[in-house]
């Protein structure tokens, strides 16, 4: 197969039946510890087209990396996990391991933060491909194998693809490595790519570039790409829909610019007031105060009220609704009456947090 075959080999669009790439259904994931199961997702609900990129964002504990790990049944042996999570047609909940690993790999891909401890040490970027491409196809040979990974080399943009091919992790920079792991993932022509904070351990400038990257190689080939990150910022230019994941719930799902436009959730309010901007060099910082609840300490109701400006009475008592207006959903009680949106509230509530 040709770069210009790999490159077309998945054209984008919705499936044939109508149906979603990936629909994942009320998935929950808990731990078992003393006798009782403590909450890490709660119902978790998403879905996916063929070639659609999905954002799924929040911070740090938040549910977001373990939901979706659990999704694809790499969750820890502890882990209790229930719901629904389809696949082409296929439930993926309850598959033995083995299937799992098959489907891993070919079908469905992963990238993580860290492409350093991903990849053996010992072995060069060329091998390490080569036995990504051989674990999957049986039959292709070892000369196939090796044309095919310097077309892949190729095609994430590294350099001197005939002299990198021998050439060991340690001997690429953290940008380069993660194009290595890119390669990797995307060698047996994936219909899903998973990225788990693909850009969080390198510069900016390098950062757009692996987005750009991962967003040209959805569109050559096809590719439906789930990026989880806690940098809503990430998301902004790449994904078309974004659901906000608080303490393992999705709190808002919207289109890109719908919800950059008009969140109508609190938190994703302060997410969106937590993006630096380029012209408020002198300004502090803005980060939603407080932290996301610990595992079984969830409060009651809304689980985002201890640190909201807009928690009622209501919101301590009560778990909100899910709100829908067209596309757009959100979980909060205020929905459709918190104050409008614009870049001057965006700056009011950095003030208002910086200073109070
Ligand atoms: Fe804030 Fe209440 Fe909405 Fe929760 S339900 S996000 S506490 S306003």
């Amino acid at each position: 197969m040709s770069a210009a075959d790999i490159a077309n080999s998945n054209p984008s669009g919705p499936n044939p039946d109508g149906e979603p790439l990936l629909r994942i259904r009320d998935l929950k994931v808990g731990f078992s510890a003393q006798n009782r199961v403590l909450p890490a997702v709660r119902g978790l609900s998403v879905e996916l087209s063929k070639g659609e990129v999905l954002g799924i964002v929040g911070e740090s504990g938040s549910g977001k990396s373990l939901g979706m790990l659990a999704s694809l049944g790499l969750q820890a042996r502890n882990a209790v996990v229930s719901g629904s999570v389809v696949f082409k047609g296929q439930e993926l909940i309850g598959r033995p391991r083995r299937e799992m690993r098959s489907l891993r790999g070919s079908e469905i891909s992963m990238i993580f933060q860290d492409p350093l401890s991903s990849l053996n040490p010992v072995m060069t970027v060329g091998d390490q491909i080569r036995e990504a491409l051989l674990l999957h196809n049986k039959n292709m040979s070892k000369a196939k194998a090796t044309e095919r990974v310097l077309e892949l080399l190729q095609l994430v943009a590294i350099p001197q693809p005939d002299r990198r091919i021998n050439q060991y992790p340690h001997e690429f920079s953290g940008g380069m490595r993660q194009r290595v792991m890119i390669a990797m993932a995307v060698a047996n022509n994936p219909e899903l790519l998973v990225a788990d904070e693909p850009t969080t351990a390198l510069d900016v400038t390098v950062q757009a570039q692996i987005m750009t990257m991962l967003r040209d190689l959805k569109e050559k080939m096809g590719l439906a790409l789930i990026l989880i990150t806690h940098d809503l910022g990430v998301v902004a230019g790449h994904a078309d829909r974004v659901a906000v994941i608080y303490a393992g719930q999705v709190v808002e799902e919207a289109e890109v610019r719908e919800l950059f436009a008009n969140p109508r959730h609190p938190y994703t309010r302060g997410l969106i007031a937590s993006i630096p901007k380029l012209t408020a060099s002198k300004e502090k910082l803005y980060s939603i105060p407080g932290a996301p609840p610990m595992l079984g300490a969830l409060p009651e109701g809304c689980a985002f009220h201890p640190r909201c400006s807009f928690a009622q009475d209501v919101c301590r008592k009560v778990s909100p609704p899910t709100v829908e207006l067209g596309r757009h959903r959100a979980s909060c009680h205020f929905a459709e009456s918190l104050p409008s949106w614009d870049d001057t509230s965006r700056t009011a509530q950095s003030k208002e947090r910086s200073h109070g």
